[in-house]
């Protein structure tokens, strides 16, 4: 039988996250390549926007509206659906490396016995099964796993598939709920807006990141005012972050957030292994440093050797000055 790879997207405040679209590549070209069939999945209290979005990438999307949700935690309603559709046939499915993905496919390796394969950067076939390819140790090693049981749950890493859209776009089928969640869902009592972070650091398309190079957390004044010319947001090192600068959440790296914006723009971070993790895919790499032989300069598109507090007030009245702002 030909296999079912089904593609599990995240909803977050509506919107289906740029993850869910690589998520969704991933699971047409596995497809493709074994001669199988890719389905995409959105649960959500209105899923019907980010259900048409997806059908962008994969052929079939099957769209579940689930009320409930609007003041729940998602997994236990997604681990529903998943485990239906594991029921109809579905014998690989990916989720992105979230807290929800990681939820939903851990809970459906208890309840199913299917293998686990956790922080994919790709996945390809060999004799018939899913195999992952994932770095680990600050990207010093890459290993290669896979599962000897009839069934895999895979995670993938933010940023390391390129989201791709299909030639032709693909039909969206709704459906009931599954019933009921076989574990309680907890109710989200409060949410809370991360300050300055009107879009995630995950899915902007330029970042602005701050290291120990800017000095304390004045210093952050600049990156934000450099990040607001560039209509960008704020990320930080751990350098920063550690020093109590700014936000863990604005951290960028191996124990941070991984980034791919068009545009990474570096003030004062050296480019140490753990942070490269997680920007070496941004499109662009842009560096201000006073160091030339900084780790960065291996990376960088464009590395400028330079004092941040010259280039960064100077770089952002450009900008504004050539937006007419
Ligand atoms: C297990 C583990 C996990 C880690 N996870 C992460 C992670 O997720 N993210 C992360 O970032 N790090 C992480 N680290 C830490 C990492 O190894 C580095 O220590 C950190 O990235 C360094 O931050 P930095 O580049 O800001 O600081 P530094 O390495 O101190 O670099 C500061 C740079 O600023 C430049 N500079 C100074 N003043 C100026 C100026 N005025 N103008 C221009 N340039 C200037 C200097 O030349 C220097 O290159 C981790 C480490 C470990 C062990």
């Amino acid at each position: 039988m030909p296999p079912v790879i089904l593609a599990v997207a995240d909803v977050v405040d509506g919107q289906l996250t740029r993850l869910s679209t690589e998520v969704a590549t991933l699971a047409r070209g596995l497809a493709a390549e074994a001669g199988g069939v890719a389905v995409g999945l959105v649960v959500a209290a209105s899923p019907d926007a980010a259900a048409a979005e997806l059908a962008g990438y994969v052929g079939r999307v099957i769209s579940v509206a689930q009320p409930a949700m609007a003041d729940t935690v998602p997994a236990p309603f997604v681990l529903a659906e998943v485990r239906r559709l594991v029921d109809e046939g579905a014998g690989v499915i990916v989720a992105g490396a979230t807290t929800d993905g990681r939820d939903v496919l851990g809970a459906l390796v208890a309840f199913t016995g299917f293998g686990y394969l956790a922080n994919a950067d790709a996945v390809a076939w060999a004799d018939g099964a899913p195999v992952m390819t994932s770095t680990v140790l600050g990207g010093k090693a890459v290993v290669r796993s896979t599962s000897s049981t009839a069934g895999t749950a895979i995670t993938v890493r933010a940023a390391a598939i390129t989201a791709d859209a299909a030639a032709v776009p693909g039909t969206v089928e709704q459906r009931a709920p599954a019933t009921g969640p076989a574990v309680p869902a907890a109710v989200v009592r409060e949410r809370v807006a991360e300050a300055g972070a009107q879009v995630s650091l995950e899915e902007a398309r330029i970042v602005v990141v701050g290291g120990r190079g800017v000095g304390g957390p004045e210093g952050f004044d600049l990156v934000g005012d450099v990040a607001d010319a560039l209509g960008g947001v704020v990320g930080a090192s751990r350098a920063a972050v550690d020093a109590g600068w700014i936000p863990y959440a604005r951290q960028v790296g191996q124990t941070g957030r991984i980034v791919k914006p068009a545009l990474y723009l570096g003030l004062g971070v050296s480019g140490a292994m753990q942070h490269r993790v997680g920007m070496q895919r941004s499109e662009t790499i842009v560096c201000v440093n006073r160091d030339p032989d900084a780790p960065m300069a291996e990376i960088a598109d464009l590395f400028v050797v330079a004092d941040l507090f010259e280039v960064g007030p100077a770089l952002a009245a450009e900008v504004r000055a050539r937006k007419g702002a």
